[in-house]
């Protein structure tokens, strides 16, 4: 009997053409060169975060991060920075109650340069790093199989003794990762290149971009079988990241369950819903009016946004701290957050075509449910003394006139009608209508009632 072979995944097939590694940096020679405070981030973090009141529960003491950037511009980096529930500086102080101190070897932020950065990525390569970690990418994977054919590479980390005789080689992203992925307690995809292929993987690019999934492959899963996590978006809000990590290890260290993702491996809780969903313009949309250009304040849809069928969490979560974000400060959505992202939404900012039936209901749905809404506002902006005096009291209103004939008609049935379930009201006084008595005296009162 045979057995179907399973198809080698790409960063399988790197690793094949590379080979196994043996030889690594040495510390003796290196001294603290790379180190110019003298003083690694994790040595300078680690009193102050001990020195706060203890918070850290559990089994798990820290888990490292190691973050690697492939084709990327380093956007995601700036929205988690920027991040505030939970908050980078949080995580790595370990200042919340049961979660583990997060120790993040990242290349932008860390204070360790050259091979001494390097050195927590090695132990983790020889299996020695004594403590957990997880693998996070911004930007997307490119085929090094075709520019190590070529003699070059596309993105990389560092330089290590791997080559064939022990000589210097830049280590690519691919390669880190490919390494250090089938050992992580989890993978984590930021960004929709990382996630998606993104705009590095548009149609025509060079590289044969992808993204980490495809990349590590559907048989991959952690050493705690867990597929990769994707966090996507252009770049990602940078709480869906931080509250994604923290939720991960929360569940690293026993205190809670595997976070709900959906079967692409979002966070199923911040993506489930479509930004038209919880859009600041969406009553506009119900209402059938529609922005002409940028700057109007209706939906707007009819130049270019997406919305109705992306999935994403912007309009109620905001770019930074709630605030900020797409259609928040008048931009369309062009659905960075979707796998299909880019090419199944360019001509960027031009009508999808398929908005037409649905703008076409919209228009002939508010074109009655408006006028009517807006009687109703009017009237309800009027205090019932006012009906009664048929009088605004304010200099603003001088130029106001009295409600119409009709108005005062519709809204007469109206209340009789909104009322007609009310087994509280008293005759007369609820109408706002009853003539005001010359004596001050209330209709209730006149008439013997208590006027509740
Ligand atoms: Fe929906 Fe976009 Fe209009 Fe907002 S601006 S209501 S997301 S179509």
């Amino acid at each position: 009997m045979t057995t179907a072979k399973t198809a080698r995944s790409p960063a399988q097939q790197l690793l094949d053409m590379l080979g196994p590694v043996d030889r690594f940096h040495d510390r003796d020679e290196l001294g603290d060169f790379g180190v110019p405070a003298r003083v690694t981030m994790e040595q300078l973090i680690e009193p102050v975060a001990a020195a706060s009141p203890k918070s850290r529960l559990g089994p798990l003491e820290a888990v490292h991060a190691f973050w690697f950037a492939g084709m990327s511009c380093d956007g995601c980096s700036v929205a988690v920075t920027g991040a505030t529930a939970p908050s980078v500086e949080s995580l790595l102080l370990g200042s919340h109650p049961g979660l583990p101190r997060l120790i993040l070897h990242h290349p932008v932020l860390n204070l360790e340069a050259g091979p001494n950065y390097l050195y927590a990525h090695e132990k983790a390569v020889r299996g020695e790093l004594g403590a957990p970690y997880v693998v996070v990418l911004e930007g997307s994977i490119s085929d090094e199989t075709r520019a190590h054919s070529a003699g070059g590479y596309w993105s990389g980390q560092g330089e290590e003794p791997w080559g064939p005789n022990g000589e210097m080689r830049t280590v690519t992203t691919d390669e880190w990762i490919a390494r250090l992925a089938p050992g992580a307690a989890a993978t984590i995809a930021i960004g929709t290149c990382a996630t998606w292929g993104g705009v590095p993987a548009a149609e025509g690019n060079p590289t044969g971009a992808m993204s980490l999934m495809d990349f590590l492959g559907k048989d991959y899963v952690s050493a705690l079988g867990v597929p990769v996590v994707n966090v996507p978006g252009c770049a990602p809000v940078g709480d869906n990241f931080t509250e994604t990590a923290a939720a991960l290890l929360y569940f690293l260290q026993g205190f809670g369950p595997l976070p709900e993702f959906d079967e692409l491996g979002r966070p199923a809780w911040l993506f489930g819903e479509t930004v038209h969903r919880r859009c600041v313009r969406g009553a506009y949309y119900e209402e059938g009016t529609f922005a002409k250009e940028f700057g109007d304040p209706e939906c707007l849809v009819e130049i270019g946004c997406w919305g109705p069928v992306v999935n994403c969490n912007i309009t109620s979560r905001g770019a930074i701290n709630h605030v900020g974000g797409c259609m928040n400060s008048g931009s369309a959505c062009i659905g960075c957050t979707m796998p299909g992202f880019p090419d199944k939404f360019t001509p960027f900012y031009k009508r999808s075509p398929g908005s037409t039936v649905s703008t076409t209901a919209s228009r002939m749905l508010g074109s009655v449910i408006r006028p009517l809404r807006m009687l109703t506002n009017e009237h309800l902006n009027r205090e019932t003394r006012w009906d009664r005096q048929h009088e605004v009291p304010t200099g603003w209103a001088r130029d106001k006139s009295e409600p119409s004939l009709t108005s005062d008609v519709v809204h007469y049935f109206y209340d009789k009608l909104r009322r007609s379930t009310d087994t509280a009201r008293h005759d007369g006084v609820a109408w706002g209508k009853s003539a005001e008595p010359a004596d001050g005296r209330t209709a209730a009162s006149r008439s013997g009632g208590t006027g509740g």
